[in-house]
């Protein structure tokens, strides 16, 4: 199986996605507080807190043509690490991080991972794609939903964008509307 077209491979680019997702996102909404963004079966997501504004689907074009625009300053992912203390100076007022690099850093025992490319840094354990700036092209954002934090309802509603990411491959030969039936084939 050629490299680009393995499962790992796919899972990498997925979540290199997710990343993009959430630089363009705090381009445009500075304000908006990340939480996790995982690869899934054909795309990815992302959650936000967004505070009090509101995300539709009308404002997916003007997210992907930031996510465009940023993907070719995007040479690479370079790793660095911080203490949890300094970690947690990246996201000001944001519990969510918070509560990951306690987790991460075992309650400030260890140092954290970051990752940065292009100028967007983020808390993150890996696992992303070379050459970003040739590779992430293929995706269009699908949905957005409400989704609690770690999945309780105890927690804090978070806003989830799903998106879909396909390698050159693929996306060629297909919509938004066939994906599924397009990267089952992939596989
Ligand atoms: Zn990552």
């Amino acid at each position: 199986m050629p490299k680009q077209q393995s499962q790992e491979y796919l899972s990498n680019l997925r979540h290199s996605c997710a990343h993009l997702l959430a630089a363009a996102v705090m381009e445009l909404w500075p304000n908006a507080k990340r939480a996790i963004g995982p690869s899934i079966e054909n795309g990815f997501y992302f959650d936000f807190d967004f505070g009090n504004t509101k995300i539709s689907e009308a404002d997916f074009p003007k997210i992907e043509k930031k996510m465009h625009e940023l993907a070719k300053t995007w040479k690479n992912f370079e790793r660095h690490e911080l203490n949890s203390q300094e970690a947690k100076k990246e996201y000001p007022n944001n519990p969510y991080k918070h509560e990951m690099i306690d987790e991460f850093s075992e309650q400030g025992k260890k140092k954290v991972s970051f990752y940065k490319s292009g100028a967007y840094t983020d808390l993150c354990r890996g696992g992303h794609i070379d050459n970003p700036d040739k590779a992430l092209k293929y995706f269009k954002l699908l949905s957005v939903a409400g989704a609690y934090w770690r999945g309780s309802e105890k927690n804090q509603m978070l806003t989830r964008i799903w998106g879909l990411n396909w390698s050159f491959s693929c996306f060629p030969r297909v919509s938004a509307r066939d994906s599924l039936c397009c990267c089952q084939k992939e596989l």
